[in-house]
């Protein structure tokens, strides 16, 4: 009873809440675009920038570190009228924020906490998330959209219980609801998702988020912030902080990574909006200070698209030891996650072995046996590390603060912490409102992050691949993938398209055959200021993400065109190439995709003479090799499959080669081991081996 009467008390809580933020929020729109802020037509270079940030006698504000936080912050405090810098050790958004699970969304788990435990501060977690996650979605249409979840339910007292959870989920929503959550039957869970296990399934909750391109996203915060004229600059590390006779912080020492100089940056106030590395920049400005953050690492595999079919993610809400596992589709794969597990704050976090198989072992429990996901179905495997926040009210240093916080250091340094991606914009808002309220900045405007379209949103129209397709002769899925990227951008782009000397498509070299990434991309990257490989691998295409093989194949093509375009000399090219390969196995699985050396798995004794069993079986005439005759003889006795379809697999196992011997079988073998799909119609007649 007290349940009920606590949802009814938090939904009028709800209400009012939602009443007050509406309110806000047009005001918000309407100072947004009455504050007739000039925005500039071309992006300056990274030189120009440079410039200006050594020349600027003082800046208003200094951000340092370049993921949603501090993208967030920029914007809100130069579209305040405040003269803002920005320093990203790497590349925006190359740290936890590219690394996320891709929802925009208020968090149906912090709901669960929050209804059950009575705490409004969870609450207002769930309720700020939701109110963020349509603002977000105005912004940036392009990079976002309306994302349905399944959760399966096997007991029939778990159907009632999520069903009364997404309800209160969507009530909080409000007007920001997507679409309104519901049960579905078995048959139509089965539907949407056939890979989840039938047995003793009762049904599912069907709701819904957002899902978006988080390394986009940031990116467009960023380079919104510059259009207003901000100064912000990626590969740009600050080193030590420089303070007044007071002690007070007023500016850094930054070092430029592709140059390699070293330079100040004065400003009254600085922001640490460095995520996992708040603790570092903290005890830069004042070394006794006690730590805020605690690294957590979370991972994500990715994994075919077929192993979650259509648009729907898939839940399982308590795993064996009580998290959330999920499997979410996402630009053609599937992405798998994720972790919680301490880990110490890294630019280039890896995944270990035994994260993986923790993944693979509790998302195979939601899936059916001939829909598990096998360590070779792994195609990238990245990790991120939260920054979570210590509660600075609890003594014990393990207690964990809810959302996020904005510390204000004795020496004037200014920390922003903990939070969620979904909310950065009013992460941003409310630590500028602490940064003009301690420092007294009377020339500031107020926010005008509410309600602002973000660079490509302007002039967007979900209609936009069409018109583009037609009028350029583009493939549709690669006129899509341009325009959920660059938004109204996306002609830009198209201007940098060579013609194929082809009918149909006409424009755009892709730059791999199974990704609709273009190699104008890259050029254009290097204009909205990638410096290195990894950079367009990782955040302005996604590929390395996507599949981290795939990445590697097309390194050398990416080095050369970026080479043309930054002049690189031929030392250079080699090095980027190199830390590129380095990029791709320290941080997307490359190298763990395999447990040999190098990034391949080997097979061992046990595994080649399986294997060898099954070509004595096959070659029952001892040749030393069998034929497409020899396979149906074997098949004969399971299958009546046509000889000529036989030979053909043979063909295609074998490079066009009719006979296999035992080294061949081997290979092939080996090859479907390492994710290959070369081989494996004929491993279907043969049968599998087990790998260890
Ligand atoms: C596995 C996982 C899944 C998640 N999924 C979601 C999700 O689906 N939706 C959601 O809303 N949230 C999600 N989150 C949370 C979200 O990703 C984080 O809250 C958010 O990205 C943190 O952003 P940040 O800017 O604080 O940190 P970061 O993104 O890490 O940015 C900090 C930046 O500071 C830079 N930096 C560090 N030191 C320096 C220095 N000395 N000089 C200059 N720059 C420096 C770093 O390079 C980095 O780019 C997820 C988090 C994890 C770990």
């Amino acid at each position: 009873m007290s349940r009920i009467l606590g949802l009814g008390a938090l939904g009028v809580t709800a209400a009012s809440t939602l009443a007050v933020y509406q309110t806000r929020f047009v005001s918000r729109i309407h100072q947004a675009s009455s504050c007739q802020m000039s925005r500039l037509e071309d992006l300056p270079s990274r030189e120009i920038i440079v410039d200006s940030l050594k020349k600027e006698k003082q800046f208003d504000v200094l951000v340092i570190g370049g993921g949603s936080a501090g993208a967030g912050v920029a914007l809100d405090a130069q579209t305040r009228g405040l003269k803002t810098a920005m320093v990203e050790y790497g590349d925006y958004c190359s740290g936890t924020s590219s690394k996320s699970s891709k929802l925009l969304h208020g968090g149906v788990k912090y709901l669960e906490t929050a209804l059950k435990e009575m705490d409004y501060e969870q609450y207002k977690i769930v309720q700020e998330g939701l109110n963020e996650r349509i603002n977000v979605m105005k912004a940036a249409p392009f990079l976002s959209h309306t994302f349905p979840v399944l959760v399966p339910t096997y007991k029939w007292w778990q159907s009632v219980y999520y069903w009364g959870g997404v309800k209160v989920y969507d009530f909080l929503a409000g007007k920001g609801i997507l679409k309104p959550s519901k049960f579905v039957s078995k048959e139509e869970a089965l539907e949407i998702c056939p890979t989840i296990k039938k047995e003793g399934l009762r049904g599912a909750m069907l709701y819904y988020d957002g899902q978006q391109n988080d390394a986009r996203l940031v990116l467009v915060v960023a380079l919104t912030a510059i259009r207003y004229g901000a100064k912000c600059v990626n590969h740009t590390e600050c080193i030590s902080l420089l303070k007044d006779s007071d002690g007070k912080v007023n500016g850094a020492v930054v070092k430029d990574h592709v140059t390699g100089e070293t330079y100040k940056i004065n400003a009254k106030v600085v922001v640490n909006a460095t995520g996992p590395y708040n603790d570092h920049i903290r005890k830069m400005a004042d070394e006794k200070r006690k730590p805020m953050i605690l690294g957590s690492s979370g991972i994500h595999l990715t994994v075919a698209k077929y192993f979650c079919p259509g648009n729907t993610g898939l839940i399982n809400p308590k795993s064996s030891d009580g998290r959330v596992i999920f499997a979410f589709p996402w630009e053609d794969v599937t992405i798998v996650g994720t972790t919680d597990d301490p880990a110490e704050a890294s630019h280039s976090p890896t995944v270990t072995e035994k994260e993986i198989q923790y993944i693979l072992n509790e998302m195979n429990r939601s899936f059916e046996k001939e829909y598990q996901i096998k360590r070779e179905d792994v195609i990238s495997a990245w990790s991120g590390i939260r920054g979570l926040v210590l509660d600075p009210r609890k003594k014990d240093h393990k207690t964990l603060a809810r959302g996020h916080l904005v510390d204000v250091g004795a020496t004037g340094l200014i920390t922003i912490a903990g939070g969620k991606l979904t909310t950065f914009r009013h992460m941003a808002e409310e630590t500028m409102d602490k940064v003009v309220e301690v420092n007294k900045l009377e020339e500031a405007k107020p926010c005008a992050t509410r309600g602002m379209k973000f660079e490509g949103g302007q002039e967007y129209t979900p209609m936009l691949y069409r018109i583009i397709s037609r009028k350029y002769g583009l493939e549709e899925s690669v006129a899509t993938h341009l325009c959920q990227t660059y938004g109204d951008k996306v002609y830009e782009v198209l201007k940098l398209c060579k013609s194929t000397g082809k009918k149909f498509p006409a424009i755009g070299h892709r730059l791999h055959p199974d990704f609709p990434f273009l190699e104008a991309e890259v050029r254009y990257a290097v204009k909205e200021y990638a410096r290195i490989p990894a950079d367009i691998l990782a955040r302005r295409t996604r590929l390395s993400l996507l599949d981290a093989r795939a990445a590697r194949q097309v390194l050398p093509r990416v080095v050369s065109i970026m080479a043309e375009e930054l002049e690189w000399s031929p030392e250079e090219q080699k090095r980027h190439y190199e830390e590129g390969l380095k990029f791709l196995k320290v941080e997307m699985g490359v190298c763990n995709l395999g447990k040999g050396k190098e990034d391949t798995f080997e097979l061992n004794n046990a595994e080649k003479t399986a294997i060898y069993n099954i070509f004595k079986k096959v070659d029952r005439e001892k040749r030393g090799y069998f034929s497409g005759a020899d396979l149906k003889v074997f098949l004969n006795k399971r299958a009546n499959v046509h000889q000529d379809i036989l030979d053909d697999v043979i063909l295609e196992a074998n490079d066009g080669n009719k006979y296999i011997s035992p080294g061949d079988l081997h290979k092939i073998y080996l090859d479907i081991k390492n994710g290959s799909f070369k081989g494996r119609r004929l491993v279907d007649h043969l049968g599998e081996v087990k790998w260890e």
